[in-house]
């Protein structure tokens, strides 16, 4: 074994930059020094919003309290996403988190539920479902994971919060647990001659700051990975051609929705999340079918309260760095790739890059094969997620704009197409591996969501008595109804909980 690393030093102070820090100095105590250095005058993207389930065990271990965190980040539960208008104008269907069934894995349900269905029997698939019924009536809950207590076994739960407020309060944490925080831009990053290894990184009033392992979150120019170590950048806009996104808070009204609305628009889709101070808005779109004036416009007459800002245009090229971890250079969040936000994948890959290195985690020798192997397996997942995004496109009726005519006639990756014939051919699901974050319960609900239905089923779910099926779904879909009506509605729930705090001046700082 190598000398061990003694210093770390992560570039960038936006959600990927303290998510880092904190897990780092969690996993490597007082052994390892770990800075960070942000430029106040560069800021943060800030826009990430909506998260999925695994963002709770990621706060579980770096020991937040979630009652601070959701009152510092003002915060709300989110169950899923509706989608409006995906298949047709007036289409509309809902992402569930857990599963469908007694959970919390799909099993054989599906197929049941198919055979079922081709008889007129079943019932609708969402009665199976508790995070859909809990969000049709505004009420949450959290998960149980005692089987017995199915349905609730299923409640799978993940946050939408202010990314601005949360990595503000990260590094307010990470400050008190010994993160040094520098203020700076970095100009320069200097390398070894001899390998290329970078050595440090030269900041604009002279200092250089030196380090063992360093941790690229500069965001969409990825300063170090690219900047220096030109690792190149795989673009995948043939297949997710979104660019662009407008993106505006307004005031909130009506009750809080656990969930995040996705609506298809004519060149794209335009995101609502509802926080406990404000909702946050945006629309995501795709620059050859529109204007960016058009697509303020359309995001300004689609809010449901008073904007509290000008619309904020951010650019973007979906797609990944070819090489994630370059020498003694990893990169997290957006200087590693970004896949665009519908299905709120982006901190979760931080998280998921966070997990990763801390398993590979280098001594000084950094071997090659340990490096090449993280990069093969973040790879995988990223690709797998890519194609889960690819599918709400691609599967569409709709031809009401060039955009969808152009989404639905696109050519889509071989893995992806394999999975769909699979699905349409006799409703099979599957995971590909342990690196693969969409559950077969998600693959399901988006197959079905998009109007893909399969031609036949599996026989061996046929064989048995139907009626005694079907009674055996009645009778579990009113369990769901009923442990749905009996869940706290969603501001309830945040109040009786200490969560509650949408006028809070910490937050509001
Ligand atoms: P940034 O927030 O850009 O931070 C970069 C940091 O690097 C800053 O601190 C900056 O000061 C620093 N920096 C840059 N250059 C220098 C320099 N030269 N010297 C010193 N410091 C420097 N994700 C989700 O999970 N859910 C969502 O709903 C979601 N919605 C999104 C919507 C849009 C339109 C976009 C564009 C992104 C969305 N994301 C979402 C992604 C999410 O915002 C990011 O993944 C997340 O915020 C991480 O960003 P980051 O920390 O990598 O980069």
């Amino acid at each position: 074994m190598g000398e061990p690393i003694q210093s770390i030093l992560i570039v960038g102070g936006g959600t990927a930059g303290w998510m880092a820090a904190a897990a780092l100095k969690r996993a490597a105590g007082p052994h390892v020094q770990v800075r960070l250095v942000e430029s106040d005058d560069i800021g943060i993207v800030g826009v990430g919003e909506a998260t999925v389930p695994p963002i709770r065990d990621f706060n579980a271990m770096i020991e937040l309290d979630e009652a601070e965190f959701m009152r510092e980040t003002r915060a709300s539960l989110k169950l899923g996403i509706q989608f409006n208008g995906w298949g047709g104008a007036d289409s509309a269907y809902f992402h569930p988190f857990g599963t469908f069934g007694a959970g919390p894995t799909l099993g054989d349900f599906h197929h049941i539920w198919f055979n079922l269905h081709r008889q007129g029997l079943g019932g609708d698939l969402h009665d199976h479902a508790i995070c859909t019924q809990a969000a049709r009536r505004g009420r949450v809950g959290l998960r149980d994971s005692d089987p017995r207590r199915a349905p609730l076994n299923s409640l799978f739960t993940a946050y939408h919060f202010d990314a601005g407020l949360y990595a503000r309060y990260l590094r307010r944490v990470c400050e008190g647990r010994g993160v040094e925080r520098l203020e700076g831009q970095v100009v320069e990053v200097q390398q070894r001659a001899s390998d290329g290894f970078v050595s440090g990184v030269r900041l604009d009033d002279g200092r250089v700051l030196e380090a063992d392992l360093f941790i690229d979150c500069t965001g969409f120019r990825g300063l170090l990975i690219e900047g220096a170590l030109k690792a190149g950048y795989e673009d995948w806009s043939h297949w997710l051609p979104m660019n662009r996104a407008m993106a505006v808070p307004c005031a909130r009204t009506g009750p809080l929705t656990p969930y995040t609305t996705a609506t298809a628009r004519a060149a794209g889709w335009q995101w609502r999340i509802g926080l406990q101070h404000r909702t946050g808005n945006g629309y995501v779109y795709c620059s050859d079918h529109i204007t960016d004036d058009e697509a303020r416009e359309t995001l300004l007459a689609n809010l449901d309260g008073e904007p509290l800002a000008e619309p904020r245009p951010l650019r973007f090229v979906t797609g990944r760095r070819k090489t994630y971890w370059d020498r003694n250079v990893v990169s997290l969040g957006l200087s590693s790739g970004f896949i665009e936000p519908l299905e709120s994948t982006s901190i979760h890959l931080v998280q998921s890059g966070i997990y990763k290195l801390l398993q590979h985690f280098p001594d000084r020798d950094f071997s090659p094969a340990n490096t090449a192997a993280y990069n093969r397996r973040l790879g995988r997942e990223v690709e797998l997620i890519r194609d889960f995004v690819i599918l709400h496109y691609h599967a569409t009726t709709r031809d009401d704009t060039p955009f969808w005519r152009r989404a639905a006639a696109m050519a889509i990756p071989d893995s992806l197409a394999e999975r769909v014939e699979a699905f349409r051919d006799r409703g099979l699901l599957f995971q590909v591996g342990a690196d693969e974050y969409f559950s077969m319960g998600s693959w399901l609900a988006v197959m079905v969501g998009q109007g893909i239905v399969p031609r036949s089923g599996n026989p061996l779910y046929g064989l048995g008595d139907a009626a005694r099926s079907a009674a055996g779904m009645t009778a579990f879909a009113q369990r769901v109804a009923q442990m749905a009506d009996a869940l706290p509605e969603h501001e309830a729930f945040l109040r009786s909980r200490n969560m509650w705090a949408p006028d809070s001046t910490a937050a509001a700082a």
